[in-house]
């Protein structure tokens, strides 16, 4: 679950309006709020939707535990977007959508290490 969400926020691939607006699978980028983009970076730090549920992250000081570059701060993170009820997987709905327009994921046996060969 943590290797997930710290992946997804690395890979700037996640559940949120930004990342779904570049695989054109919603309208907008824009947060609801709409003061900027919403990628993982606004909801953390900036979003006025999630004011009083960023109180915890700064009681405990998250800016000083970043620069320990341990698990402590993605277990933080992973429980504020878990307060905000925000699940930056994909939904089944997109998953089905991108299904839809890009086929089924792993053809080819890529995932499974089996490599095609020519004919
Ligand atoms: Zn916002």
């Amino acid at each position: 679950m943590l290797c997930i969400l710290l992946n997804r926020i690395r890979a700037n691939h996640y559940n949120l309006a930004a990342s779904r607006w570049r695989k054109d699978l919603t309208d907008s980028p824009m947060c609801e709020c709409g003061l900027k983009e919403e990628d993982v970076n606004h909801v953390i730090w900036k979003c006025s939707r999630y004011v009083n549920e960023r109180v915890d992250l700064i009681k405990k000081d998250i800016k000083e535990k970043i620069k320990e570059k341990n698990l402590v701060v993605v277990k933080m993170i992973a429980a504020f977007f878990k307060k905000i009820k925000r699940n930056l997987q994909k939904s089944k709905k997109e998953k089905k959508e991108e299904t839809l327009r890009d086929g089924p994921p792993n053809q080819g046996g890529k995932r499974n290490g089996t490599v095609e060969r020519p004919i």
